[in-house]
């Protein structure tokens, strides 16, 4: 299965944050899965709406990454 990339700069893990300012280091796959990059971690709690990457100061939803395969 393919990750998605930062529309940006086309790297593949992200941030996300809860509440408590807590983060976790994340994939996104090719039907818009979250993904820990440790899979013992849990993202109860975690806001998986709002990504942000650990590449550039892109931010967004999951729907705006690009899919990896192509470029334009
Ligand atoms: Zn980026």
């Amino acid at each position: 299965m393919k990750n998605l990339l930062c529309p940006q700069c086309e790297i593949h893990r992200f941030q996300i944050k809860n509440q408590l300012g807590e983060n976790r280091i994340v994939t996104v796959n090719d039907i818009w899965e979250i993904i820990p990059i440790y899979p013992d971690e849990s993202l109860d709690g975690f806001d998986l709406t709002m990504l942000y990457c650990l590449g550039c100061s892109w931010s967004g939803s999951p729907e705006s990454l690009r899919k990896g395969s192509h470029r334009h």
